[in-house]
């Protein structure tokens, strides 16, 4: 199996109950290294150009809102088949289906306030950590 990198961020309902070293201690415990970290507050064209696949979704607007509504740590991640195993840990995308021991489980408190974001394919890892880090920011 390869090494991959996955995107990562740590959504505001975490930051804003102190979870980021929690939530990462999940992270590092599966086998995955952060190789890239920045705490940052994303403003409307941020959010809205990271989630844009999701603009004609009806949550589209409230999940704007929620992304803008405290500070984010975002993150690259890299590890052994890193993409689905951040899947794994974070668990489903609503709390209620997530598997016990998953990040969502244990610390979302609502489908859209699930404290994680992961990219779901290698492909989309490869654009999101490009619209968030420089190359020289990624030190593995
Ligand atoms: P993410 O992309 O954040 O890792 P995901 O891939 O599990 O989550 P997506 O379907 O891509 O889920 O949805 C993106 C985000 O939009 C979710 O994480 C959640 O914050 C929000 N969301 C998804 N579905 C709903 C919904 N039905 N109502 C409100 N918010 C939702
Ligand atoms: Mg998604």
């Amino acid at each position: 199996m390869a090494i991959e990198r996955t995107f990562s961020i740590i959504k505001p309902d975490a930051t804003r109950r102190n979870l980021t070293g929690a939530i990462n201690a999940k992270i590092e415990g599966a086998g995955l290294r952060i190789v890239a970290q920045k705490r940052v507050k994303w403003g409307k064209a941020e959010a809205e150009a990271f989630y844009g696949v999701h603009k004609e979704r009806p949550f589209f607007k409230d999940l704007v809102t929620f992304m803008m509504s405290g500070p984010i740590v975002v993150q690259v991640l890299e590890g052994e088949n890193a993409v689905a195993k951040y899947r794994e840990v974070m668990g489903a995308t609503n709390p209620a289906n997530a598997a016990p021991g998953t990040i969502r489980k244990e610390f979302a408190e609502s489908i859209e306030a699930n404290s994680v974001h992961g990219s779901d394919s290698p492909e989309n890892a490869a654009i999101e950590i490009g619209q968030v880090f420089k190359p020289d920011e990624i030190v593995g």
